[in-house]
């Protein structure tokens, strides 16, 4: 099923994020998390897309498992930055041929000492967006940055170039994760005026280790508000205590979203689906 659809229709949904194993990982254990995850529920599942790296041909089998094993819509992500023309229409016969309808479609990070753009190769998501519209009946999706991307000194540039986005083909947009709401709903006023209409979906991060978030925030241009920063401060070398911190703060952001109209929540497992069982717990009589 498309995920526009699903957004359409349903007044609040619930959607969950998963990356692929890592070399070497063990496999039965990562086999039991897609179950767990998939057992909750969700609307759909994302699965992200190392750029160029070793996990990124796993993507899209993963996504294949999660549709016709446990019959919970995917979306597979797709990054463009590393690979050809030819690469990314290859990749999308394959999604085709496996029944894979929704695309959430990304530049992916430059990787370092890449000479960046390759000639004849993707600059920006948009081209990509481009590409996928041309090449297929897919649902799309791409990501937003409530602070801006990291790489755009101005905001208002970095939601010109998400209007522009939007407009070739995009059917929705994800955010990066935030843990100041006001950040999203200052954010979501700003796409109003610039008349960005697609379903906006909600991207909340569940923080149980207080030293790994400080350092993707760092590199993601994320704000830790104070009172965030005070909880890790206190929990840090506490990992259980910092869990179940973790669990409150991300079940009450949730709990505020919804009560001011955002309604599509994707939740950041990271294949730790006992977070995420607990959240739903958390929020039972609200989300169903
Ligand atoms: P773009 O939209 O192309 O933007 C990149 C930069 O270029 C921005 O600074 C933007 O302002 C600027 N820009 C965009 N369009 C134009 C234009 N037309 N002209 C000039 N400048 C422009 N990474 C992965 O490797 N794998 C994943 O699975 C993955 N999943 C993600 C999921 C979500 C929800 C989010 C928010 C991010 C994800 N990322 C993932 C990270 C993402 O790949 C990086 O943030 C990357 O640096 C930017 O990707 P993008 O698709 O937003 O790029």
């Amino acid at each position: 099923m498309k995920i526009k659809e699903i957004l359409e229709k349903k007044e609040i949904t619930f959607s969950c994020e998963m990356f692929p194993p890592k070399p070497g990982a063990d496999l039965q254990k990562f086999e039991e998390t897609i179950r767990a995850i998939a057992e909750l529920g969700p609307d759909f599942i994302s699965v992200t897309y190392g750029a160029g790296g070793s996990t990124s041909k796993r993507t899209l089998e993963i996504a294949t498992e999660i549709q016709n094993v446990y019959g919970v819509p995917a979306l597979a992500h797709l990054t463009c930055v590393a690979s050809s023309r030819e690469e990314i229409a290859s990749s999308l016969r394959r999604m085709k041929e496996n029944g894979i309808e929704n695309i959430l479609a990304l530049r992916g990070d430059i990787p370092q000492g890449m000479d960046f753009p390759l000639s004849q190769h993707y600059r920006y998501a948009c081209e990509l967006i481009e590409d996928i519209r041309s090449q297929g009946d897919f649902c799309i999706g791409a990501a937003c940055y409530p602070e801006g991307h990291v790489e755009c000194e101005h905001k208002s540039e970095d939601i010109g170039y998400l209007s522009h986005k939007v407009k070739c083909g995009c059917d929705f947009i994800t955010t990066q994760m935030f843990f100041d709401n006001n950040v999203l709903y200052n954010f979501l006023y700003r796409i109003m005026r610039q008349d960005i209409r697609v379903p906006v979906v909600a991207g909340v991060m569940p923080v149980t280790n207080s030293r790994q978030i400080r350092r993707s925030c760092e590199l993601s241009g994320t704000t830790l508000p104070p009172r965030f920063r005070a909880i890790a401060d206190k929990f840090s070398d506490h990992p259980a205590a910092m869990k179940q911190a973790g669990i409150a703060y991300a079940t009450e952001q949730i709990i505020d979203l919804i009560s001011n109209g955002v309604t599509h929540i994707h939740l950041y497992t990271m294949n730790k689906p006992d977070i995420a069982a607990q959240i739903m717990d958390n929020l039972s009589a609200i989300i169903r």
